[in-house]
This record gives C-alpha cells, sequence and structure tokens, in this order.
C-alpha cells in the first residue's frame, strides 16, 4: 500500500521536470503536517488525537509526531498495528464502535490498547469478554447526533441513543471501567456552535447516568480551507469547545480529548496529474475518483485549488473553468470542479491539485489497473485554496 519515495524536491514544477510523470504523482510536504500539529496542539486545551483513517503514510504520522501529536484514533486493527509499528510508545485509542472480537483481543494484548469505543450493550459484552474481564479499560461511549450542517454527515451510521448511553455508562462503570463520552459533528463542519450543542447533549447524557465522566472526546470534523469554503480559524472552534464543556457538570480529572483528521493533513500532500486529452473545457486526466480524487466526485462535488505546469512554452491565456474526467471506463468517474485553470491548457500539461493530503491518496483503488502512483516529497509551500499561483515549465 505504500510507496517508496522516490526522492526530495525543492518544488513540485522541480520535481515534474525531473520525472515528467505520466501516472499521478503525490507530492508530500512532512513540514505542513508538522506545522498544523503544532498548531492545533498548542491551541487545543486537551489530547489530539489523530484519525488515522484520513492520512496513513508513514511519512505523514511521523511529522505528526514531529509537531507534538502522541495519541492516534485508529478504526481498524490494520491501523492500530501500523500505528503500534510506527510509535512503540505512542497510545492508541481505538475508536470503531463495532470491532471484530479478534481486533479487540489483539489491540488490547499485543499493542497496549485500553481505550475503547462502543455504542451498544453487545459491544461492552465483546470488549470485556475478549480482554478477560480487564480492570484498566477506558470505555468511550460514541453518541449519536442529530444530521447537522457539516459538509460530510455522520449522524446516520453509528452512536447511542441519549437512553442508551446512559445506560451502557452505568453498565461500564459498574464493570470498574473509566467511561467518557465521544460524538463527532461530521466531517468539514464549519459551525463551531455544532460542538457547543454536541456537549450540551453529553452534558444531559452525563447528568442522568449519574455518572462521573473521565473522559470528553469532541471528535472530529474540524475544517479546512477549500475554494468554496473560508471557515473561521480553529481558535473559534475551540472557543466554542470551552464555552461548552465550561456548562457541563464535569469533574476536574476528566480529560479533553479531539479526534482531527482533516485539518490535521488536508495541507500536506498534492497530486499531480497529466493532462491526457483536452476535448474543450474538459480535461481528460490520469487520475480520477477511484484514484486520490474521490471527494472531488458526483457525491461530494469538493473543489481543490489547482495550479498550470506547462508542458511547452506557450502564451499564457486568463484564467477559466474547467472539468475533469478520470482515466476509467466509469461514466462516474468525472470530476465537475469547476477547477481554475488558465485557458491555455494543453495535452501533455502537468495540474498539480492541492489540499488533497486528508481522504486523498487513502482511498486509491486498482479499479480498471490504474492504480499506479508515485511519491515524491517537495519543500515549496502548498496551494492555499483561494491563492491562484501559476508556474510553468518549459520542456528542455
Ligand atoms: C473520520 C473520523 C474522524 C476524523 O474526522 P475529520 O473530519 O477528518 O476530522 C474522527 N473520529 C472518528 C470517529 C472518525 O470516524
Amino acid at each position: 500500500m505504500f510507496r517508496p519515495l522516490l526522492g526530495s524536491y525543492s518544488s513540485v514544477p522541480a520535481a515534474v521536470r525531473a520525472h515528467r510523470p505520466e501516472i499521478p504523482m503525490l507530492c508530500l510536504r512532512p513540514a505542513v503536517a508538522t506545522a498544523e500539529a503544532a498548531h492545533f496542539v498548542d491551541v487545543f486545551p486537551g489530547d489530539v488525537l489523530y484519525a488515522v483513517k484520513c492520512n496513513p503514510d508513514p511519512t505523514i504520522l511521523r511529522a505528526l509526531a514531529a509537531g507534538g501529536i502522541r495519541h492516534f484514533d485508529a478504526a481498524s486493527i490494520n491501523e492500530v498495528s501500523l500505528v503500534r509499528s510506527v510509535f512503540p510508545e505512542a497510545r492508541i485509542h481505538f475508536m470503531h464502535p463495532i470491532k471484530a472480537r479478534s481486533a479487540i483481543r489483539e489491540a488490547y494484548a499485543e499493542h497496549g490498547v485500553r481505550d475503547f469505543a462502543l455504542d451498544r450493550a453487545e459491544e461492552l459484552t465483546k470488549i470485556l469478554e475478549e480482554t478477560g474481564g480487564a480492570s484498566d479499560l477506558c470505555l468511550v461511549v460514541r453518541l449519536a447526533l442529530g444530521k447537522g450542517n457539516a459538509r460530510l454527515d455522520l449522524s446516520g451510521k453509528f452512536g447511542a441513543t441519549a437512553d442508551d448511553a446512559v445506560l451502557l455508562l452505568r453498565n461500564a462503570v459498574d464493570q470498574g471501567a473509566k467511561v467518557g463520552l465521544s460524538f463527532h459533528v461530521g466531517s468539514q463542519c464549519c459551525d463551531p456552535t455544532a460542538w457547543e450543542r454536541a456537549l450540551a447533549q453529553a452534558d444531559a447524557v452525563a447528568r442522568k447516568a449519574r455518572v462521573p465522566l473521565d473522559v470528553i472526546d469532541v471528535g472530529g470534523g474540524f475544517p479546512v480551507r477549500y475554494p468554496d469554503m473560508q471557515p473561521p480559524p480553529l481558535e473559534e472552534f475551540v472557543a466554542a469547545i470551552r464555552r461548552g464543556v465550561r456548562r457541563m457538570e464535569t469533574t476536574e480529572t476528566c480529560a479533553l480529548w479531539c479526534e482531527p483528521g482533516r485539518a490535521l493533513v488536508a495541507a500536506s500532500e498534492s497530486l499531480v496529474v497529466q493532462v491526457q486529452s483536452r476535448r474543450g473545457d474538459a480535461l481528460y486526466v490520469n487520475d480520477g475518483v477511484y484514484g486520490s480524487l474521490s471527494d472531488a466526485g458526483a457525491l461530494l462535488h469538493f473543489r481543490y485549488p489547482c495550479r498550470l505546469i506547462r508542458a511547452t512554452a506557450r502564451d499564457h491565456q486568463p484564467l477559466q473553468s474547467f472539468s475533469l474526467f478520470g482515466p476509467t471506463c466509469d461514466s462516474l468517474d468525472r470530476m465537475q470542479g469547476p477547477f481554475l485553470l488558465p485557458g491555455d491548457v494543453a495535452d501533455g500539461d502537468w495540474v498539480e491539485i492541492g489540499q488533497l493530503g486528508a481522504y486523498g491518496a487513502c482511498l486509491r483503488t486498482g479499479f480498471n489497473g490504474f492504480d499506479e502512483a508515485v511519491l515524491v516529497e517537495v519543500l515549496d509551500p502548498p496551494l492555499s485554496a483561494g491563492m491562484l499561483d501559476i508556474d510553468s515549465l518549459v520542456a528542455a
């Protein structure tokens, strides 16, 4: 799954010049992940658990650790063992509410995991049985939230009702476990008050259960900038969380956790695709929704910042809107954008697409045989949403 690094370059155009890639090129900016992590750890008044699913590349994991990340939110036994193989000392939290028995057993016995999420009584039974009735568990009950206004609604799949959560908390405490409550407001949630409302729901559950919480986990969902989304700064989300926590009936010893994914890594990776055929304002490129551009597809329509890297010298034209088609034979393999690029885009040119460090490369499939990609490290600043910088590459 992980590709070897081809090399480190001063910039994306320099990497393109060196390789003239005809397959997708993933460009890692580990220093950016380090800086984002350091900022988040600095601003958030609790433990920051990185949601590994968002980008499990070991280079990125190490970059986040360099920025101060010591906790990892894993959802599968493979994520647990990956994190353990990279960080022998890290605290790993197994936050998928539905786990295989073998996964619970292995996580507890072999990887030192003590924190487990759950949202049903059956899962509590499984966890207790597979850990041999361990007395050192921290069991975090995931609360269901109503449908919010995040870009990706996560309300439909997991979570206990308030009444079920009350019972689960009491049962877990009766078993001698530490307990917590968690929720996820939805991914790319631009409304800070969503956390405040969720914390009020969590507080109502904790009061009804009459159980002192050891952990309150405010989940992920912290947004980043895309060309059509300019969320408020992280500080406003933290302020809303502080207000929500202050109103809760919690003790001094209650820990505060969060589980950001996107916010830590989106800026740290971009993708270079090559234009294989231009047809009017449609560009047929060598990567698509079965590759790194899944979220740009018909379901979510994410827009990304991009820049043109020209294969030949020519007169530059002003920006115009393009849509992209991916390489597979599926009609759904289409990214509507619009992607803003200079009007002179031509076959053989490359397009760097930014903000793809989150839910980009990790979603690649081998459908239709298009699973190849190369990986490089680059040192130039990331394309920032809303800013258009255009580079020219003259063929040798
Ligand atoms: C995906 C996920 C996250 C990370 O969400 P982002 O929106 O990327 O911050 C955190 N916690 C859980 C339980 C998740 O499923």
